[in-house]
């Protein structure tokens, strides 16, 4: 499978170059960069430390596109529609990582579901696909005298706040509760903000250091607390989820999937 890697000089662009480069039936056909980028131009095996693989990086997202049987995307949010845009045209497998994206930019990718084989997730590794499931179970099972809470911390570099994994756990609580997430989050609290409404989905983000994403939910009742959580302490379990998702995409009909579907969950 010829997959092709777009933010490809990024923290997980780098890291998917080098997992797609040690799975066997898939190679690194292409990456691209945004337009501009000191790398442009660079071998994409040298990018990474390892032996030159004769492919540059290059910016036209289009010609890669074409070329690839799969294109796996962890950039920005414009960048993401774009790309999806170009999977519809193309009719090429597309995997999402990016996090994010408006309503707008939500609407392109559904649509580009009805023409190519998306697979979007906010978060790629088994274990937190395995953590909404149970947290979804919990909230189903625990009455709503038990607050919801979702806390997540990560590096200082992320750029979007609840984190994707965040807002997709409050998704799956939700979801538990038979509720709708909009109806019920609470984003941001500051000064005096009144007692905690029954039945509200709380957020708290910590932003520093290196952290590659902790995640934890809690049930806070009288007399008890249940914690549910994930950490990450490397990319590579996202990455390697990613081409696990581009390879089973490869076979699929168009639509837009999750990584439950690539899980079998
Ligand atoms: P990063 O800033 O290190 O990398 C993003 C790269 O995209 C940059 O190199 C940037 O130059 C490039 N880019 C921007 N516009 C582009 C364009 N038009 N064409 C090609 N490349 C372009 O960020 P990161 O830490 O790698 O994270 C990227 C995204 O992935 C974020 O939204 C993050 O939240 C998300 N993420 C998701 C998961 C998951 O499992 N779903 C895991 C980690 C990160």
């Amino acid at each position: 499978m010829k997959i092709g890697i777009v933010g490809a000089a990024g923290r997980m662009g780098r890291m998917l170059l080098a997992a797609v480069a040690t799975e066997d039936g898939a190679h690194v056909a292409g990456g691209t960069e945004a337009a501009g980028h000191p790398d442009m131009g660079r071998d994409l095996g040298e990018l990474v430390g390892s032996d030159a693989i004769g492919v540059a990086l290059t910016s036209d997202a289009r010609a890669l596109f074409a070329a690839c049987d799969a294109i796996i995307d962890f950039t920005v949010p414009a960048a993401t529609a774009a790309h999806a845009q170009l999977a519809a045209d193309t009719g090429t497998v597309l995997v999402i990582g990016t996090t994010g994206l408006d309503a707008a930019q939500q609407g392109v990718i559904a649509a580009a579901g009805q023409k190519a084989a998306l697979v979007q997730a906010a978060n790629y590794s088994v274990g937190v696909n395995l953590v909404l499931g149970l947290v979804e179970q919990a909230a189903r099972i625990l009455p709503d005298a038990y607050d919801i809470e979702v806390l997540e911390m990560h590096h200082h570099h992320k750029v979007d706040a609840p984190s994707g994994t965040a807002l997709a756990l409050g998704e799956a609580a939700a979801a538990g509760r038979g509720v709708t997430l909009g109806d019920v989050a609470d984003k941001v609290r500051d000064g005096i903000t009144g007692a905690r409404k029954r039945g509200d989905i709380g957020f708290a983000t910590l932003r520093g250091g290196d952290v590659v994403g902790d995640h934890t939910v809690m049930f806070a009742g009288t007399g008890e607390r249940i914690e549910i959580t994930h950490k990450a302490a490397s990319r590579e379990i996202f990455a390697a989820g990613a081409v696990r998702a581009a390879i089973w995409a490869g076979t699929q009909k168009p639509g837009l999937y999750s990584m439950k579907d690539v899980l079998g969950f």
